[in-house]
């Protein structure tokens, strides 16, 4: 038998020292990030200068998805990003400037390698021969424009000096690299980054959306450096860094996508310099964001084109293609920093928001979702929401840039479920089902199956399979909102010695941090963790004193009845408006002494392999109280009334309602006012201080 020590730390933000030494060989600690000491020869990670990443992406096809998440992937690949071709005017391959050797023809601006950028990860993701077979036809066309002096891709881009659809097209070319090995990429890209060290500094970056965005060249140029080793990639970098918008003084760009992309390029800069102003000036530039317009449920922030002064409500939107975006910038952040506040961001944008800006088969996509957002028609709902025109109404032809930039959310988000670590060990980075594929240790080829319907059950068993046992370590991740993880090896329970909890290793320590089993690991082992997940309510004290409910990584919002009602596209590509069929129009009863135990929970059993966010499948449920608010209506642009600041006094009778997973809930209301019945609670129509 095997007896684990749990080893002692103060707090989270100290590295933890050497790890008690038990019995068998094996060890059990926590730390805030992985150690950077060694190095993993398997993968590649940062290389000297640049400060090692605590996480290093495991390639293409290292992680399968299973399940609900294979369920999501597949629905991806018969919807619209897999028959993007058929859709979209700018992927028809007929004189497609990505496809001509000269860059000549039409549509050569960003939609292509947007949208190649994540179809070609889904077909890796998937092993789905249509879709590797499709993207190959673009990436050659990318390889054959490769220009005796360097330059690559759309004539039409380099007479306008414009890099930014290159810089999408990178992301394509090193997802075929990880994949295949071809040494084309590489080289293409080696020259590519020479020629841009000749373009006079003046007109390198000059303006528009590439310099606001050019975080991404940035990446680019690092993962370059650390395959080849060119030094002079380091000065490129530098270099890209300048010329790029200046995110480390301030948000250099206030429109959302803009900013869901580039608020973390100082942080990437940081690999370079080791100064850590720079990933502050990161991690300030996120805060700032959700401090002014993210006080909302759903990992996002109002920015409808742009964030906008006085516009920071549950009923402003964020752009699909921020969604994906935000994911990145998340994921890439914890590669940097091993820190898992950013892991619990990137699933708070997957598991809640970005459902909800497709419909549940995938066959159609809205530009805006907002916390708090009951019904979906095409009107203009400008001024209130920044863009004109439709931006709620779901549709397989329109929103072109989200259209085609969607692609890579889930491809990446399953990529990046596991990764290795410095110390030749694995981390479930993020949690889903999946299984991953990887060397570990001494090199051995290990297969770890992850069993879960997380986030909709707090359950994860891991099974490993080895042909002979070896030592490495596995990182478990402590999601912040979980104090008290439990975990059992081959069913029994590992547990601290209560000495070692007294002597500091309180359940709030390990919250935010990473469980590291370190072990000869077997054939068959078994590992079974535990993330229980408490109802919290959140007031959004600064933002209308609204509440939401969490529960894990899940927020929940009322069920709203849905009329689907076709107003667009084809029999088989329909666009749809969404009514609601019930009343939306509540403020939650709360027992003022104890709001989370204001909540009923439902477990109704985990989805499996099926699409688990719709109303009607919906895997957890919550009955609450609430009261109508009569007074609160629509706008005479079908956009709902600006919620108003709590409490609020109702007469109507109490009911009982339903909430469902943000994810599950097209219509939704997430940010809802609480009903008071004191002298502070303001009747819906009194006029009120503006927030
Ligand atoms: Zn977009």
């Amino acid at each position: 038998m095997r007896i684990f020590a749990l080893l002692p730390i103060l707090a989270m933000s100290v590295p933890a020292a050497a790890p008690v030494q038990a019995q068998g060989g094996s060890t059990l600690r926590i730390v805030s990030a992985p150690d950077t000491k060694g190095t993993n020869p398997f993968y590649v990670g940062n290389r000297a200068p640049l400060k090692p990443r605590p996480l290093i992406k495991l390639p293409p096809g290292a992680v399968k998805p299973e399940g609900w998440l294979k369920k999501q992937l597949e629905l991806m690949a018969d919807g619209f990003t897999g028959r993007l071709t058929e859709l979209s005017e700018f992927c028809k391959a007929e004189n497609n400037a990505w496809l001509d050797p000269q860059g000549r023809g039409e549509h050569g601006w960003e939609e292509v390698p947007y949208w190649l950028k994540g179809f070609i990860d889904l077909g890796y993701v998937l092993g789905d021969k249509r879709i590797i077979d499709e993207s190959r036809r673009w990436i050659e066309g990318i390889l054959s424009s490769r220009r005796p002096d360097g330059y690559f891709g759309p004539q039409s881009n380099r007479d306008n000096m414009d890099l930014w659809p290159n810089m999408c097209a990178l992301y394509a070319l090193r997802t075929f690299y990880e994949a295949t090995g071809d040494k084309r990429v590489p080289a293409l890209m080696s020259d590519y980054f020479r020629w841009q060290m000749t373009v006079p500094f003046e007109n390198l970056l000059r303006g528009s959306w590439q310099k606001v965005r050019a975080g991404d060249n940035l990446d680019s140029i690092y993962w370059l450096y650390n395959r080849t080793g060119e030094k002079w990639l380091l000065e490129a970098a530098r270099v890209n860094h300048e010329r790029t918008a200046d995110w480390t003084a301030g948000i250099a760009s206030w429109h959302g996508v803009n900013f869901g992309q580039c608020f973390r390029e100082p942080g990437q800069f940081y690999q370079q310099t080791g100064d850590i102003r720079y990933l502050k000036a990161a991690e300030r530039n996120y805060d700032t964001m959700l401090a002014m317009y993210g006080q909302v449920p759903g990992g996002g922030f109002g920015a409808d084109e742009n964030a906008r002064e006085g516009y920071n409500g549950p009923r402003q939107g964020t752009e699909t293609c921020t969604w994906a975006e935000l994911m990145w910038s998340h994921e890439m952040l914890a590669s940097i920093t091993g820190e898992v506040k950013w892991l619990d961001r990137c699933e708070e944008v997957a598991f809640n928001s970005l459902p909800a800006s497709m419909t549940p088969d995938l066959k159609g996509l809205h530009y805006l979702t907002c916390p708090n957002q009951v019904q979906l028609d095409h009107a203009d709902k400008s001024p209130m929401i920044q863009n004109g025109g439709n931006m709620f109404a779901y549709d397989p032809y329109g929103f072109r840039c989200c259209q085609h930039n969607v692609a890579f959310a889930w491809p990446y988000f399953t990529e990046h479920l596991w990764t290795a670590t410095p110390d030749k060990g694995l981390a479930a980075a993020m949690y889903a089902p999946c299984s991953v594929i990887a060397r570990a240790g001494d090199g051995t080829t290990v297969k770890i199956t992850e069993i879960t319907d997380y986030p909709f059950s707090n359950v994860i068993t891991l099974r490993i399979g080895l042909d002979k046992p070896v030592r490495f370590p596995i990182y478990l991740r402590v999601p912040g909102w979980c104090s008290a993880p439990e975990l059992t090896l081959n069913a029994k329970p590992l547990r601290s010695p209560a000495p070692d909890r007294q002597r500091g290793l309180s359940k709030e320590t390990q919250a935010g941090g990473w469980l590291v089993i370190n072990r000869i690991w077997n054939d068959g082992d078994s590992v079974r963790l535990v993330l229980p997940m408490q109802l919290k309510v959140k007031r959004w004290e600064k933002n209308r004193n609204t509440a939401s409910i969490y529960r894990g990584p899940l927020i929940y919002s009322l069920k709203i009845g849905e009329r689907w009602e076709r107003y667009g596209g084809t029999d088989e590509w329909p666009g749809y408006e969404v009514f609601p069929t019930t009343p939306w129009n509540y403020g939650l009863v709360l027992d003022p002494d104890k709001p989370e135990a204001s909540f009923d929970v439902t477990e109704r059993g985990g989805p499996g392999y099926r699409q688990p966010f719709t109303p009607e499948n919906a895997p957890v449920v919550i009955r609450a109280k609430g009261k109508r608010i009569p007074q609160w209506n629509l706008e005479a642009n079908g956009l709902i009334q600006e919620v108003k600041p709590s409490p609020v006094r109702s007469d109507e009778p109490v009911e009982e309602i339903t909430l469902i997973p943000m994810g599950c809930a097209r219509l939704r209301l997430t940010a809802f006012p609480v009903i008071g019945g004191g002298p502070d609670a303001a009747a819906w129509d009194e006029p009120q201080e503006p927030q």
